[in-house]
């Protein structure tokens, strides 16, 4: 047991902090000082900030997305085709793409892939509701940005099967080699999948 540097009070929030995904108990240790030193700059609107998002954080109950608002910002912005929607196991995959700005389009969140192993079926995930707005007739397309993981995979056949009365062109992400990515460090699955989908130069 290490001795206690601050009171229980100081502690509480390095135990916190700590919980956080990234942050081990040396940085969160180093994030508590940080924001006790900057408690006017940075504690204080950090406090505000995680009161209001307590109290109007909603989840849109169209297409998964976190939000302050229901329908989300996204669900509700004109500007995206409405005709197209990407299907994302989780909030952090959506939030992922818009950072790549690469498509302007809907979304559908599942909360998660089929995992039979650790007890995931249908039912615990959106895909119902998914199903539903693939046959309005706006939509067009559905990509499947699921990963490209055995679960990722199995939820795309699962979701590609049962879209099939649906009259909408169904597509998933291209497997491949990474952005800056030397071939001779990949595996083996990622080299073939990328001469499978090879496209013209
Ligand atoms: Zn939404």
């Amino acid at each position: 047991m290490s001795r206690a540097v601050a009171g229980p009070e100081i502690e509480r929030l390095i135990q916190l902090l700590a919980r956080l995904p990234g942050l081990g108990p040396r940085s969160a240790r180093r994030a508590a000082l940080h924001l006790i030193k900057k408690r006017e700059a940075l504690m204080a609107p950090l406090t505000a900030a995680l009161q209001t998002a307590m109290e109007q954080i909603v989840v849109c109950k169209t297409c998964g997305n976190i939000d302050t608002r229901d329908p989300c910002t996204v669900c509700i912005d004109p500007r995206r085709d409405p005709s197209i929607i990407v299907v994302v196991a989780d909030v952090a995959d959506l939030w992922a793409l818009e950072r790549a700005q690469a498509i302007n389009a809907r979304y559908h969140v599942l909360g998660g892939t089929l995992s039979p192993l650790d007890g995931v079926g249908p039912g615990d995930l959106a895909i119902d509701p998914l199903i539903s707005r693939a046959h309005d007739d706006a939509v067009k397309e559905v990509v499947l940005a699921l990963n490209a993981t055995v679960d990722g995979q199995t939820t795309a056949h699962y979701i590609t099967d049962l879209l099939q009365n649906a009259d909408v062109k169904v597509t998933r992400l291209a497997h491949g080699v990474p952005v800056g990515g030397e071939l001779d460090y990949l595996d083996e699955g990622t080299l073939s999948a990328a001469l499978r989908q090879r496209t013209l130069f």
